[in-house]
């Protein structure tokens, strides 16, 4: 629901076309077999028992590692901050979120952000080649859009409160992975991975985005939800 909105909610359209009550879901499915970070558990959803081979119900187990599909990193999975997915504020995501679309086709630079003059307290989510195709359905892509470390420097100065990324990690496979998480997370700026942004052009957006609540972990999937404001 739109405050102040004088229209009925789900009959308004936007300059997008879409109705305003239309959530767009831009995380990824969880699937056997998908594709995860190299060395991670492979995901593994395990038919227990099945009503169509004659069980009384239908029961899966899954096995994967947190930070598998879609998925949030909280501060404790690179810092020795105690701070775990379970103690996320819900502001840092719910509510308005604005995507920047990332011309680089290498990196996420500081010098590329800044002419989009970053807030204080923005959920900003980034936008890449990455989500030019469905990167969930293909295998590890070691050449993925990450951000740069004057990037995330950057970020951190703006004092963004929530960054989004459209690959699994938001640093670089074998290069600034570990140093770009320690100076986001350090910061406290919470960070959601493994986005689809395939459909999702840049602007304002209302976000709901859940990871589930494990206790004290340093990372969880999540479910994320986009509709234009
Ligand atoms: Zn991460």
């Amino acid at each position: 629901m739109h405050a102040g909105s004088p229209k009925s909610p789900g009959r308004t359209k936007n300059g997008l076309g879409l109705e305003t009550d239309d959530w767009m879901d831009i995380s990824v499915p969880i699937s056997d077999g998908m594709v995860t970070w190299p060395g991670d558990p492979p995901v593994r959803i395990l038919r227990l028992t099945d009503i169509e081979d004659g069980d009384d119900c239908t029961l899966s187990a899954l096995s994967m590692s947190v930070h598998t599909a879609t998925h949030m990193d909280a501060p404790s999975h690179f810092t020795s901050l105690r701070h775990g997915i379970d103690k996320m504020p819900l502001s840092a995501v719910v509510g308005n979120a604005r995507v920047i679309e990332i011309d680089d086709p290498v990196s996420i630079t500081a010098g590329e952000l800044r002419g989009h003059k970053i807030k204080k307290g923005e959920r900003i989510l980034l936008k890449t080649r990455n989500s030019r195709e469905r990167w969930d359905r293909k295998p590890f892509d070691e050449s993925y859009v990450f951000l740069s470390t004057e990037a995330a420097l950057y970020l951190v100065d703006r004092d963004v409160l929530t960054i989004g990324v459209d690959y699994l990690s938001i640093g670089g496979y074998g290069g600034n992975m570990a140093e770009v998480h320690k100076i986001i997370l350090s910061a406290k700026i919470w960070v959601i991975e493994g986005l689809d942004l395939s459909r999702t052009g840049p602007g304002l957006y209302e976000m709901v985005c859940l990871p589930i609540k494990i206790d004290n972990c340093d990372g969880a999937p999540a479910r994320a939800l986009l509709r234009p404001v």
